[in-house]
């Protein structure tokens, strides 16, 4: 079967491993929607590379610029956004925008019956019951991107939910696994960003440092699975190879393996719920020669708790971390704050902004917007 795809966010990280794998896969997918916001240089090249994809640009001048070059009309800003996540001749949304900017896109691809493909993990953390609660409405799916959860959702392929003990997602630990509280005070975003086993966006790349990401991912896989928060672990594993694990009843854990590539689970979700040859390089596990699993270090990185609290309290909490995390990363890279920093500003935030229990949109906004003047 042949998939038409819209990417937003084409121009990222995710975006270039997703056209790695339409690339090699042309006869099952087709890129029929791109958008990106700043790289508009890269938008050009990926806009002819499939000339009859609907295009989005960041603002109105870039989108004439390129409009004017293409000689197409190109769409932009939020009005664009959503009308490619609508678009008739589109089967699937990869949605690959940093940030929660995706999450009215993402709702509306969902509101007209398209399948979504969801790398933006922020988007579910903010607003995972909407989210699954409008795909279950529309009949349509919601399939994992994020590494982790592309591998539960493999490994929960064929089982009965029931027999779930506990979901295990697998974390690198990031570039200060090894730190002392001292070395984190004075870290850089250089350091930072300089991930051990994988190569990401700037967001994210922070946020695997302080391992907010792995919080985020946490409060991502209680909505993707249905899993209360207690039944959600994490665990070290510093070579990134076991992508993440399931737990069941009787003591079985599965596990999905595979190289440090996001263009396996871009595929995966892609062409689900085909298995198709991909571009990733082969795992050699004997030249790896040892896998290795910690407990994480929750003394030193408050984000795996306060990711818990968020997520086992649902309502605002989970957004208004997400978003404070969000404008902390900003600060932090913009030279602004420190790096501890980024954690202390989201546990102000959570402890500042008015709690709702059951929110709506608007509220879930308000407590976003709220957050993110907490630092
Ligand atoms: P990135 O910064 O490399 O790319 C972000 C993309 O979004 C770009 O195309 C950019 O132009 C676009 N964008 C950014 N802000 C926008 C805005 N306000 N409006 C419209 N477009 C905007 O990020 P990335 O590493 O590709 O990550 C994208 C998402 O996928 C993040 O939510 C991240 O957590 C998640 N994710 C990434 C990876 C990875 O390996 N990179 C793995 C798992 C999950
Ligand atoms: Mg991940």
């Amino acid at each position: 079967m042949k998939r038409r795809v819209v990417i937003l966010g084409a121009t990222g990280s995710i975006g270039e491993s997703a056209m790695r794998v339409a690339r090699a896969l042309p006869e099952r997918i087709e890129i029929v929607g791109l958008s990106g916001r700043n790289n508009t240089g890269r938008l050009l090249e990926l806009a002819c590379e499939f000339p009859k994809a609907a295009v989005c640009a960041g603002d109105e001048a870039a989108a004439n610029q390129l409009s004017h070059d293409l000689g197409r009309p190109v769409l932009h800003c939020e009005e664009g956004l959503l009308t490619l996540a609508a678009l008739p001749e589109a089967d699937l949304v990869l949605m690959a925008i940093v940030g929660t900017t995706g999450l009215k896109p993402a709702l509306h691809a969902l509101e007209n019956e398209k399948d979504l493909a969801v790398a933006s993990k922020e988007i579910l953390v903010m607003a995972g019951e909407l989210v699954m609660a409008t795909a279950a409405k529309m009949g349509v799916r919601v399939l994992p991107v994020d590494s982790e959860h592309n591998a539960i959702f493999q490994c929960l392929e064929g089982q009965d939910p029931s027999t779930v003990k506990r979901l295990i997602l697998t974390c690198s630990g990031g570039p200060f696994r090894k730190a002392g509280a001292a070395d984190l005070a004075s870290v850089t975003p250089e350091q930072a960003l300089r991930h051990p086993t994988w190569s990401m966006g700037r967001k994210i790349s922070v946020d695997s440092a302080t391992l907010f990401n792995k919080g985020l991912e946490m409060i991502e896989a209680k909505w993707l699975f249905g899993m209360p928060m207690e039944q959600v672990d994490v665990i070290v594993h510093p070579q990134s190879i076991v992508h993440s694990m399931v737990e069941f009843l009787d003591g079985s854990i599965l596990a999905q393996l595979g190289s440090t590539d996001m263009a396996l689970p871009i595929q995966y979700a892609l062409t689900y719920p085909e298995r198709l040859t991909s571009p990733c390089a082969p795992l050699d596990l004997t030249a790896l020669g040892k896998l290795e699993f910690e407990v994480p270090r929750t003394d030193l990185f408050p984000a795996l708790d306060l990711a818990r609290r968020a997520g086992t309290a649902g309502g605002t909490l989970p957004a208004v971390l997400n978003a404070s995390n969000e404008a902390a990363v900003d600060a932090f890279l913009a030279g602004r704050l420190s790096f501890p920093g980024i954690w202390e500003s989201v546990a102000r935030a959570m402890d500042e902004v008015p709690f709702v229990e059951h929110p709506t949109l608007d509220q879930l906004i308000e407590a976003d917007t709220a957050a993110r003047k907490c630092l």
